[in-house]
């Protein structure tokens, strides 16, 4: 008891002493990378730094707890060596390593890191999870507010506009909708996607529930085409971010591989996520954790995509789907309990939904109808047959058929969107 208790108070001293003003101004430092390397091999480099003008994070959870995402970057204040921020994410770039293409050859993609704009010099340091999953240094830099090469150029904010708002951007989840391969004539289109969009997001649990901490944000950038490229088809289009099907080959995986051109658009507006609506009727979408969501927008099955993308851009939620055309072989290592809240390998599933099973319930849980309905532990998910285990036999992350996220699921969920909104 004892030791428990002089644990919880140290963990609580780490986090409470950050005070948002001692240490940040308004705005947002961001920094560009390039992650680069092979199937086996990683580097990352620097490329350049910007000011924006919206940081919409929480200014009071500035300690990443949610420890979701591949990476982690942490910020350090030099005057006093103090961790002052961090924040877990993951990237294209990873599960570019996971593909066959990747043991053949070199490959360089990017991201942009961001976090508020500090007052003084500071350190920010770049992790990794190994196989093990522990967090492994990948990169280092310190950054002084006041070099004169962070670029500092105005940004219009003027042509961003409301959706769904309920209060200031640092109190909420602030959710950006940005219109890919809509004209200018499409204008209209786009405003009933938001509209029909936010309506569907908000209305499905546990959002619907936690309507009053979530805004949702659109803007006005438009492209010369309609649509998106359709490489296997030979389809080209000019777009705002240039969208892309067949991402990795994959036909229904919908990207946007220049993360800087995205994070220049998104700088006009407060957010702690990007969805990009598509404005395709191909079956198609994406997302990666803390990355960007994107879904084909007019797809008859776009609203159930939608919800299972943001599972994963918002919440790191893995796939409980094992039987698709989706092969990462290999993705996860069995001998380790994975990062992600809704799979387990049961190696530590105590950490996981263990105790919200019911006694009644066995564990791993027979594929048998009676159990269909029930929180448990069903073999299969995270793209393989065996040894990863799921929360439900069906969910939103494992089949479009499902009803809805499980309760692992729908607590994670509601922890990332406390963690923006408190
Ligand atoms: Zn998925």
């Amino acid at each position: 008891m004892k030791l428990l208790f002089i644990l919880l108070f140290s963990s609580i001293s780490l986090f409470a002493q950050i005070n948002f003003d001692d240490y940040f101004t308004a705005g947002a430092l961001r920094l560009d990378i390039i992650q680069a390397g092979t199937a086996s091999s990683e580097n990352i480099y620097f490329h350049s730094l910007k000011r924006e003008p919206y940081f919409s994070g929480s200014h009071h959870n500035l300690i990443d707890t949610l420890n979701l995402g591949y990476y982690c970057f942490y910020v350090y204040s030099l005057k006093d060596n103090k961790l002052i921020f961090s924040k877990g994410f993951s990237t294209l770039s990873q599960e570019w390593q996971t593909t066959e293409d990747a043991k053949n050859h070199n490959r360089a993609l990017n991201y942009s890191i961001r976090f508020p704009f500090p007052k003084d010099s500071v350190r920010l340091v770049i992790k990794r999870r190994n196989r093990k999953n522990i967090f492994r240094e990948l990169f280092s830099l310190k950054i002084n507010p006041g070099n004169y090469f962070i670029r500092k150029e105005t940004v219009d904010t003027s042509m961003v506009f409301k959706i769904h708002y309920s209060g200031d951007y640092s109190k909420k989840l602030d959710v950006l909708f940005i219109p890919e391969g809509y004209t200018e004539n499409d204008s209209t289109k786009y405003h009933n996607d938001c509209k029909k969009f936010a309506g569907f997001l908000l209305g499905y649990s546990p959002f619907s529930e936690m309507k009053n901490r979530i805004n949702i944000w659109g803007i006005n950038s438009y492209s010369q085409d309609s649509g998106a490229d359709i490489p296997g088809k030979g389809v080209y289009r000019k777009t705002l971010l240039n969208a892309s099907y067949y991402t990795f080959d994959s036909e229904r995986y919908l990207m946007v591989e220049d993360y800087f051109k995205l994070a220049d658009v998104a700088a006009s507006a407060p957010y702690d996520q990007i969805y990009i609506l598509v404005n395709s009727d191909k079956y198609g979408g994406g997302a990666i954790y803390n990355f960007y969501s994107a879904v084909a927008a007019q797809n008859k099955k776009a609203e159930l995509v939608f919800i299972h993308e943001f599972g994963h851009g918002l919440a790191g939620l893995a796939d409980e789907y094992y039987t698709s055309d989706v092969s990462y072989e290999n993705y996860y290592d069995l001998n380790v309990e994975p990062w992600e809240k809704n799979i387990t390998t049961l190696v530590h599933f105590e950490k996981k939904w263990k105790s919200l099973i019911a006694s009644s319930t066995p564990i791993p849980t027979p594929d048998d109808s009676i159990y269909y309905d029930k929180l448990g532990a069903f073999e299969g998910g995270g793209y393989v047959a065996k040894g990863v285990y799921r929360p439900t036999y069906n969910s939103i992350m494992k089949s479009l058929s499902a009803n809805g996220f499980n309760l692992p699921s729908k607590n994670a969920i509601i922890n990332v969107i406390k963690y923006y909104s408190e």
